[in-house]
């Protein structure tokens, strides 16, 4: 073979030079991770010269890599809202789990291919293994599931399966082989990725029944099942329930039992959402908050919101075996295998496939599920100490959830919520979002950083009485 080309030694740098850069790399990131949680929340650069130096990339001539990383590295750290800073109380975006950032390094390291079984039996088993122990702990007693790269992913999956099993005809034609509009049942505050999810399965958006909820943010039984029985009547064709277990604005938990109750009477698919109040599992103290979870067909956790891995990591959990192999198989002869209900690829959406477990299974190994229920009680904790705070000054919490997440009515007669929460971000020592709860808007405040102390609740407190009594 003829030397590597200087231009492609770029691309692949011989052993010395990659230990080099990588060593530099890493200490550069090491530095920003120090600098930014002493630095604002909010992006202090600007824009217009970061856009003029970002058309300078032209790529018509190469630029040494180690300029491109050092740039990149200072846009991200003045260019982002940083959801790895303590006082992020933002969505569900935690600061990420310092073993799964490692896990990200040994993947794209290894770059495994996870969509057969056959080309990395190591990294397909670690994944099966982290799937099992979920499952189980959410309470299956022989679950199966895969990793999907986000909730919105499993849900989707949920639909799929959930549809294969209603009618043996949707497989080869799809909606058309139902005798009317097939629908499914979410509450009105669940996470609105169902919309899509519909339009993505062929139902169609009007496939959606958005159920009123009973005031609290919870999923009306009530309204659930008039409205099964009104659909049946016009002759459409329920085919699951989806009970949202954590809302993402407010941590409300849909009434589990009688949602099951109703599925099982009316013979639909029973799924459970919880992305994000799934990380209750972990602790004995708040699991049970989520009773019932383990009579579901099939359960969405996310890995990257209470768990906190990086993002891009969701966990589709199912008590049916057979389901998912029946929704995904196809079997094609340049594929290195197709082992039923084992390859990936014939049991998943997607077909070549990141090694997302392993983000999982690193920060399960390094804190155990004891470490992880510290980490989630210790959010609850957090939260209750800024319910109190408030409370005391004239605010009103709209929200009756146990998980980590507050939604709050501003003092009467001040600044409004969106007003507050401008405020805030302005200020730049916080980061919290305003939404709609119940039709009215709120601030929501949300723990979702392992590292967030009581000086921090602290610092958001003062913070939002500042903004609200300007
Ligand atoms: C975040 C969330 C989703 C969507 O998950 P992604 O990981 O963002 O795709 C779905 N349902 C609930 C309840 C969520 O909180």
């Amino acid at each position: 073979m003829s030397q590597i080309p200087k231009s492609v030694a770029a691309l692949f740098p011989p052993h010395e030079e990659r230990e080099r850069v990588r060593a530099n790399l890493l200490g550069a990131l090491d530095a920003a991770h120090a600098r930014m949680a002493r630095g604002p929340v909010t992006p202090d650069f600007d824009l217009d010269t970061f856009r003029s130096e970002l058309a300078a990339f032209t790529f018509a001539e190469p630029h040494a890599l180690e300029d491109a990383l050092a740039w990149t590295i200072a846009q991200l750290e003045h260019g982002l809202v940083h959801i790895t800073h303590p006082r992020y109380f933002g969505l569900f975006n935690p600061g990420p789990t310092f073993p799964a950032q490692c896990g990200d390094i040994v993947t794209a390291e290894f770059n495994p291919q996870l969509a057969t079984f056959t080309t990395s039996p190591a990294a397909v088993e670690i994944e099966a293994h982290v799937i099992r122990a979920v499952g189980r702990r959410a309470g299956f007693e022989q679950p199966i599931g895969h990793f999907a790269t986000g909730g919105a992913e499993a849900n989707f999956t949920a639909v799929l399966c959930s549809l294969t099993q209603a009618h043996s005809g949707f497989a080869s034609e799809g909606a058309r082989a139902f005798t009317g509009q097939p629908t499914f049942y979410v509450s009105r505050e669940s996470h609105l990725a169902w919309i899509k999810i519909a339009h993505q399965a062929g139902i169609g958006r009007s496939g959606v029944r958005l159920v009123p909820t009973d005031g609290t943010g919870r999923m009306d039984a009530g309204e659930l099942a008039a409205m099964i029985e009104a659909d049946r009547a016009s002759c459409a064709v329920p085919f699951m329930i989806a009970a949202t277990a954590g809302t993402t604005n407010a941590g409300m938990i849909d009434p589990i039992g009688p949602c099951r109750d109703l599925a099982r009477k009316h013979g639909l698919w029973f799924h459970v959402d919880a992305a994000w109040g799934g990380g209750a599992i972990a602790s004995d103290k708040l699991r049970p908050l989520l009773a019932g979870m383990e009579s579901a067909d099939s359960i969405t956790i996310d890995a990257h919101k209470w768990f906190a891995t990086t993002m891009g990591c969701a966990m589709f959990l199912c008590a049916h075996p057979e389901v998912p192999f029946s929704v995904f198989n196809v079997s094609t002869g340049f594929m290195p295998s197709t082992i039923p209900h084992i390859d990936p690829y014939v049991t998943t959406v997607q077909w070549s496939r990141r090694f997302f477990g392993l983000r999982l299974f690193l920060s399960l190994a390094a804190a155990g599920w004891q470490g992880y229920a510290v980490h989630v009680e210790r959010a609850v904790g957090l939260i209750d100490l800024l319910k109190k705070a408030l409370a005391e000054k004239g605010w009103t919490i709209a929200n009756d959830s146990s998980l980590g997440v507050l939604c709050l009515d501003p003092p009467a007669g001040g600044p409004t919520a969106s007003a507050i929460a401008k405020a805030v971000l302005a200020s730049g020592n916080a980061w919290i979002a305003a939404a709609m709860f119940e039709g009215r808007e709120v601030i929501r405040a949300c723990v979702t950083h392992g590292e967030s102390t009581e000086a921090d609740i602290r610092a958001l407190a003062q913070a939002l009485n500042t903004a609200a009594s300007a």
